[in-house]
């Protein structure tokens, strides 16, 4: 390469980063999270899809909230019948094979979510909450269908390093449950991986959703067209 080829190659990284900077702001760059927010109309579906974009009426209560076995939650907990019910089989079923499967975190009404939110934000900043925490009304333990887990280790920030989640990310499917926020699909879901968090989809879907490895925004937009 001569002199006068390597200065023009210089010039073009130099355009090109600067295009990057005064770019990198407008809408077509940026995501669009908890912006134009659209109010769920069908909060009581197993499909529902909760999201920063798509928020739960601030008074939605589920029906049909049962409190998980004691033996497969640590505390008292409850999810929507159905998922509840799965939820035990799957912890029954774990069990069985050694494994130890405990709800640490199920439904969650809009206030209790509030709090968590807000106490996110004044200890870590807006930011760092907004990666970890839903907003009241965005997320999905809102609607009993979803579940936070610990296995054995007993820490369910640390789930991904115990076996039980081994066996989780080649079973929970089977119970109608999917990893909800896989790893390196931040800007798809808007949140940072969460081994730990499961949502009922029901069988027929979860199945979908895991042979293809896809998120559940994504399965919208193939399957459902939204
Ligand atoms: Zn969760």
């Amino acid at each position: 390469m001569n002199e006068k080829t390597f200065r023009n190659c210089v010039y073009i990284v130099i355009a090109i980063l600067i295009i990057i900077f005064f770019t990198k702001d407008i809408p077509f760059f940026k995501d669009d999270f908890y912006e134009n927010i659209k109010i769920v109309d069908n909060p009581s579906n197993i499909l529902v899809l909760v999201n920063k974009n798509n928020k739960l009426p601030e008074d939605f209560i589920p029906n049909d909230l049962q409190p998980i076995n004691l033996a497969c939650s640590n505390a008292d907990k409850k999810l929507v019948g159905i998922v509840k019910e799965k939820f035990e089989q799957l912890c029954h079923d774990a069990n069985l094979l050694g494994y130890r499967i405990v709800a640490v975190s199920a439904y969650r009404d809009y206030n209790y979510q509030k709090e968590l939110y807000e106490n996110y934000v004044l200890e870590k900043g807006l930011e760092y909450a907004d990666k970890c925490s839903a907003r009241p009304g965005h997320s999905e333990h809102q609607t009993g269908l979803a579940v936070d887990v610990m296995g054995s280790n007993e820490d369910y920030d640390e789930f991904e390093k115990s076996p039980e989640f081994e066996w989780m990310k080649d079973n929970a499917h089977n119970y109608g449950f999917i990893l909800r926020y896989p790893e390196n699909k931040e800007k798809i879901t808007g949140f940072k991986y969460e081994p730990w968090h499961y949502r009922y989809v029901g069988e027929e879907v979860a199945k979908i959703i895991y042979e293809n490895k896809l998120t559940l925004e994504e399965y919208y937009e193939k399957y459902l067209n939204k």
